[in-house]
């Protein structure tokens, strides 16, 4: 019988050893003996599917994968030491020079800067798309076009995609299909089930949960993850084994710690809806999100981000983030921590009024990525911020 997510969160575990411990031990080992010979020999010929060197594989990690590979309907995956170098490695093993890829405008920065500054220099471009127009993504295709790639929900303006209808469009054209699923956990969202051939986390975020190490994971068809693990076994983005620990560990708890996440962020979400300073709010299960349907269609709950406009442009914002008392300013989400962020003048000051327009970040938006302290301490000091 299949067990329930929670279950499996749980119980994926690696073999014991003969010490019968009752939770996984850390295995610090960079490498591992081998029998004799023939069994050396075997190993390296791939006859044999056992650990040979922590770059390849190594408990603690594979119990991480297998994880997230049970939560996300995946065949197969590859572990690497951060969310980047996941997406790094998952186009650097799958494309050749001179591909290209169809990628939505709203996505991490650095993945936008991978796009933008460093794949031109294999010959590797990227067209973009705005998340409400993928309809007429199919104009974009070229011979050549490899790849669609996206995120949702989206960073910082929490917009939602059309995973299913990506699915199609990717099937139809014989393309990728790839998922950055960090915004929604396993947890909420699986994007292989509407037609994602593969997903990538940065573990970084709620995954571990507690602001602690870093990590990243893809999953997906053995075939294509063969040929992300060769290119990795070679290049070196391996997961430490620590951290892999640590992330398995997190998994443990990643339904219950989601669950509170997502209705202190609902609750917060309805509270600033009803405040006079505030003209906007966004988050995925509030009746008033555009995309409302489709948030509820894909998601089981609406995440831990939620994204608000305050009346007065930059300056509102900035006095916002200066009056805030409990709540964390930091750069990362996905924290039993607050964290407030006004992308305006932070995350995204480089790009271009208009740039910043077309993503969704008006002058005035400030994104809150909602923690576990109590939810009333969290909406008082938000509170307080906003009438100062
Ligand atoms: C943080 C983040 C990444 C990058 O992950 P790191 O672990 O920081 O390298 C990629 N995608 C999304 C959506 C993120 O939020």
């Amino acid at each position: 019988m299949k067990n329930h997510f929670e279950t499996d969160a749980i119980r994926t575990q690696t073999e014991r050893s003969q010490f019968l411990e009752h939770s996984t031990p850390l295995y610090l080992t960079s490498s591992y003996i081998f029998e004799d010979a023939e069994d050396m020999r075997a190993s390296f010929a791939d006859e044999k599917d056992r650990n040979i060197y922590s770059r390849y594989s190594n408990p603690n990690t594979t119990e991480f994968i297998y994880k997230i590979c049970k939560m996300e309907g995946a065949e197969s995956g590859y572990a690497f030491a951060s969310g980047m170098s996941a997406v790094f490695s998952t186009f650097a093993a799958l494309l050749n020079a001179g591909d290209h890829i169809l990628s939505s405008k709203s996505i991490f920065g650095s993945t936008q800067t991978m796009f933008n500054n460093i794949f031109p220099k294999w010959n590797i471009a990227t067209s973009f798309f705005n998340f409400n127009e993928i309809e007429t993504i199919e104009s974009l295709i070229k011979p050549n076009t490899k790849v669609i790639y996206a995120e949702s929900p989206t960073n910082p303006a929490v917009d939602i995609l059309d995973l299913e209808l990506l699915g199609q469009i990717a099937k139809k054209h014989n393309l990728l299909l790839i998922i950055d699923n960090c915004f929604a956990t396993p947890y909420l969202q699986q994007p292989i089930k509407f037609g994602a051939d593969l997903v990538i986390h940065s573990a970084t975020k709620l995954i571990d949960g507690q602001g602690r190490v870093l990590g990243g994971v893809t999953v997906g068809p053995t075939e294509l993850i063969q040929k992300i693990y060769l290119f990795s076994r070679n290049t070196g983005p391996a997961l430490s084994p620590f951290n892999a620990w640590v992330l398995s560990k997190s998994l443990e708890t990643l339904p219950v710690r989601v669950d509170r996440h997502c209705e202190n962020a609902l609750k917060v979400a309805q509270f600033l809806e009803t405040h006079s300073k505030v003209n906007l709010v966004k988050y995925p299960f509030l009746k008033s999100h555009p995309q409302y349907q489709l948030a509820k269609k894909q998601m089981k709950l609406g995440g831990n981000v939620v994204a608000f406009e305050i009346n007065g442009g930059i300056d509102a914002g900035r006095s916002f983030l200066n009056a805030i008392k409990l709540v964390s300013l930091s750069a990362n989400l996905g924290d039993t921590r607050t964290i407030v962020t006004h992308p305006a003048s932070t995350t995204h000051a480089k790009l271009t009024e208009e740039d910043r327009l077309e993503a969704g970040i008006t002058p005035g938006l400030v994104r809150v990525s909602v923690g576990l302290e109590h939810v009333e301490d969290i909406i008082n000091d938000l509170s307080q911020a906003l009438d100062a």
